[in-house]
């Protein structure tokens, strides 16, 4: 990161107890059914890596939306980054979401524009000036490897680039933290070791990661921390979990 970048930044905002992310006795209920979310409590420190693993409809993506902003919690408190999501104001919410990258299992790419649009356009939503998007853009496409690829339209690209042009246009706006709702869930087992390689290398970096997965292996070979949900409960919370823990 260039230096003035860094000094505009500033320190990062941890919350009160000195968590990144505090979940406290959330639950989410949408229109019909039974609760997607019942009573999580959850705190993730500055620099994990976590997996959320559980059955399809077990509120995975459900918590994903909340720590978006994009869903309100029903019932607790949710605080990110000293932010307390229950009480964030709708004109405060695009900022909030700058602390945060989010990738997505279909990529979510803009079709009709080459690599270096795809990842400018989220600097340009927040007016980052053209000098510094012309800088910073090359530089996170080298980070996912992709810097010689920058003309191509995405169509062009094999499932695993265009999940690495998806990661550097979440990662280019320096966000602490990175979600991704299955990530790996379109790509072939070679191709999904490289993109892990890759998240793996940015948390080492500092990002916090938190990461929905249905892939056994992954998770058993890369020690994590392992968060399993079922039914809108977390059933296990393991440091250095896996699919093994479950039972
Ligand atoms: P997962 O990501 O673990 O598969 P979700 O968070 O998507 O689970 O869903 C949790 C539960 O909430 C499921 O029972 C699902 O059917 C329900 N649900 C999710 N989104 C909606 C919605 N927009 N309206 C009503 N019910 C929903
Ligand atoms: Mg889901």
């Amino acid at each position: 990161m260039a230096s003035r970048e860094k000094k505009k930044k500033g320190k990062l905002r941890l919350n009160p107890n000195g968590d990144i992310i505090t979940l406290e006795n959330v639950s989410k209920s949408y229109a019909t059914g039974a609760p997607a979310l019942n009573g999580i409590d959850l705190r993730i420190k500055k620099g994990e890596f976590v997996f959320i693993i559980g059955d399809s409809g077990s509120g995975k993506s459900t918590m994903i939306k909340l720590l978006l902003r994009e869903l309100v919690a029903s019932e607790g408190k949710i605080m990110v980054m000293g932010e307390d999501l229950t009480r964030l104001r709708h004109r405060k919410v695009p900022k909030y979401r700058r602390n945060l990258g989010i990738v997505f299992q279909d990529f979510r790419l803009l079709k009709d524009r080459n690599v270096y649009e795809n990842v400018a356009f989220a600097q340009r939503i927040i007016q980052v000036p053209t000098k510094e998007i012309k800088r910073n853009v090359p530089s996170v496409l080298s980070v996912v490897g992709l810097a010689g690829k920058y003309k191509a339209r995405p169509r062009q690209l094999s499932g695993g680039e265009q999940q690495r042009v998806a990661i550097a246009r979440a990662l280019v706006n320096r966000p602490a933290i990175l979600l991704a709702d299955e990530p790996t869930g379109n790509l072939d087992p070679d191709t999904t070791w490289d993109i892990m390689k890759l998240l793996e290398s940015i948390n080492e970096n500092g990002t916090t990661i938190l990461m929905v997965t249905h892939n056994r292996e992954i998770v058993d070979a890369m020690k994590k921390r392992v968060i399993t949900m079922k039914k809108g409960v977390i059933v296990s919370d393991e440091e250095r979990g896996g699919y093994n823990n479950e039972d």
